[in-house]
C-alpha cells in the first residue's frame, strides 16, 4: 500500500489517497484543539495515541458487531479506513450530565440521566456547529427521516458497546460524539474517531477525567491519562 496525495487536513489529522481505490491513509496530528480552534497546542505523542486508542476501540466494536470504516493500523500515528463520504453531522450521546448539557440547562455535571440521549450538530466550523434537531437535518438535506432513524439505532448500539467496554477497564462513559460515513451504495458506517477527544471518561472509582476536559479546563496533561486509556483498552 502506497500513501499518495495529501486529500485533506483538518485539526487533528491527514487523509491521503493511496493506491487502491476506496482506501484512504489517515495520519494523526499532534495537535491540540477546544473552542472550534480558538485554542491551540502542539502535544506530543497525542496523535500516535488517539490512532492507536481509536484502533483498539474499532477492533473491539467490529468484535461486537459493529463496522466502522477502519481496515488496520499501520503504525503509531496511522490507520488505512474505508472511503465513506461524511454525513456533517456530530452525532452526540449523553448518559450522564456534563459539558455543554450541564451548562445549558443548569444540571449538575455527574447527574445521571434517566435514558441516554442523544443530540445532533450540524458539523459547520463557520457556524460553530450548532446543535439542530431530526427536522433541521431533514430540511438541510443531511439525511432522511429513515435514516435519521438509523443513525440513532446505530448510536444506541454503539452506547451499549462502549458502555460495556469501559465498564470492563473501570472508566465511566460519561458521553461521547460520533460521525457517520456513506458508502458507495449509501450504507451508513461510522467514521471518524473514537478516542479520549471525542468521549467524557471518568475514572470508575475517582471520578478523575481521563479525557480531553484535562486540556480544554486547563486543568493537566493529557498525555499521561490518554496513556493509562490505552493500557487498560490493551491490558
Ligand atoms: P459537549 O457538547 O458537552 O461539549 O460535548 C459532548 C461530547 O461530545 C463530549 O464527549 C465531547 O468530547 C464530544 N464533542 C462534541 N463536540 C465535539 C467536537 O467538535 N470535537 C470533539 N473532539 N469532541 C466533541
Amino acid at each position: 500500500m502506497e500513501k499518495q496525495t495529501l486529500l485533506y487536513e483538518g485539526k487533528a489529522k491527514k487523509l491521503y489517497q493511496t493506491d487502491e481505490a476506496g482506501v484512504l491513509w489517515v495520519e494523526y496530528l499532534n495537535q491540540a484543539t477546544a473552542l472550534n480552534g480558538a485554542k491551540k497546542d502542539t502535544v506530543a505523542g497525542k496523535g500516535a495515541l488517539n490512532n492507536q486508542i481509536t484502533s483498539r476501540i474499532f477492533e473491539k466494536l467490529a468484535a461486537k458487531g459493529i463496522n466502522s470504516h477502519f481496515i488496520q493500523q499501520l503504525s503509531e500515528s496511522e490507520q488505512l479506513i474505508k472511503e465513506v463520504t461524511m454525513i456533517p453531522l456530530e452525532v452526540v450521546l449523553r448518559n450522564i450530565a456534563a459539558g455543554s448539557f450541564s451548562k445549558r440547562l443548569g444540571i449538575a455535571e455527574g447527574t445521571p440521566l434517566t435514558f441516554p440521549i442523544i443530540e445532533f450538530y450540524f458539523k459547520e466550523d463557520a457556524l460553530d456547529d450548532p446543535m439542530i434537531n431530526d427536522e433541521h437535518v431533514q430540511v438541510l438535506n443531511i439525511a432522511s427521516p429513515a435514516e435519521i432513524t438509523e443513525l440513532k439505532a446505530m448510536t444506541r448500539a454503539i452506547n451499549q458497546a462502549l458502555v460495556e467496554m469501559f465498564q470492563e477497564i473501570g472508566i465511566r462513559l460519561v458521553d461521547f460524539k460520533l460521525e457517520f460515513g456513506k458508502t458507495a451504495d449509501g450504507t451508513i458506517v461510522l467514521a471518524d474517531e473514537i478516542s479520549p477527544d471525542t468521549c467524557r471518561l471518568w475514572d470508575a472509582k475517582t471520578n478523575d477525567h481521563l479525557d480531553k476536559d484535562l486540556y480544554r479546563r486547563d486543568l493537566g496533561d493529557i498525555v499521561p491519562v490518554y496513556q493509562e486509556v490505552l493500557r487498560r483498552l490493551e491490558a
